[in-house]
């Protein structure tokens, strides 16, 4: 009997110290995985955003001051009076990026002698943008965006591309140049951001189609808002100056070649 009892005592005894250990063991993994989560998603990105982009970045493409003279550029910033856009992971609008994006993008583009219309903010929806481009006809009109992947899924969550869109229609001659304007501007990308750029020929979104009509027409999604890093980035004037230069060099390379490819 004696021995029986000390049997059960001890096992009752091992078992409650094992969950305790269990318990515990779980305490801490979780604590460490919220530190890690905290740390790459917050502190890593203030950190590393301290010793990127101080510099301006690459030169503009060396050509004369009036080589857009005769262009008429319409900029369209993205969700301009419409909304916030997209929403960074800790609270950045994208529609305030693309405004000054496009702002930038459109000083750089006047220096080189184009006729440059930046859409007002308070327009109110894509036809009425659309509307009033056609009125203006112009040589090329881009509109300034900022993606956003699911936030769902944390690995989606680190997306970070250049993507350039364009009219999938190949119908007319606008349609055709627009897909040589987007490439342009998507090899800038590349280069000038380092991050792998794409171009997409888009059946999606109509608004491309409505232009693509007339005039030529892309829409950029410069990089991802939704990456807490290029979050951080886009928070500060010398990255989105870095975007503007890229665009701008892509539109200048768009139009020289065109001219090129006229003669
Ligand atoms: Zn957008």
């Amino acid at each position: 009997m004696a021995e029986s009892n000390t049997y059960h005592t001890d096992q009752t005894g091992g078992v409650a110290v094992v969950h305790k250990h269990r318990t515990r063991e779980w305490i801490v993994i979780v604590a460490a995985s919220a530190v890690v989560l905290l740390v790459g998603s917050y502190v890593v990105p203030r950190i590393l955003s301290l010793t990127w982009y101080r510099t301006p970045g690459k030169p503009l493409p060396s050509y004369p001051t009036g080589t857009l003279r005769d262009k008429t550029i319409v900029i369209n910033p993205g969700h301009a009076g419409r909304g916030p856009g997209a929403v960074g992971p800790t609270g950045l609008a994208e529609v305030n990026v693309n405004l000054d994006v496009a702002r930038r993008c459109s000083l750089l583009l006047k220096s080189f002698g184009a006729h440059v219309f930046l859409q007002a903010a308070g327009d109110a929806d894509l036809n009425e943008v659309f509307w009033e481009a056609k009125r203006l006809q112009p040589d090329l009109w881009v509109s300034v965006h900022h993606n956003s992947a699911p936030r769902t899924w944390p690995i989606v969550l680190w997306r970070n591309r250049s993507e350039v869109y364009y009219s999938a229609s190949k119908t007319t001659d606008a349609a055709k140049e627009s897909e040589k304007a987007a490439q342009a501007i998507a090899r800038h990308l590349g280069q000038h951001l380092g991050l792998s750029a794409q171009t997409f020929a888009e059946t999606e979104r109509k608004h491309l189609e409505a232009g693509t009509g007339t005039f030529t027409a892309v829409l950029v999604e410069a990089s991802y808002i939704s990456n807490p890093f290029q979050e951080r980035l886009l928070a500060m004037p010398a990255k989105r100056e870095l975007e503007a230069r890229a665009i701008c060099a892509g539109v200048l390379d768009y139009f020289v070649g065109q001219t090129r490819r006229v003669r």
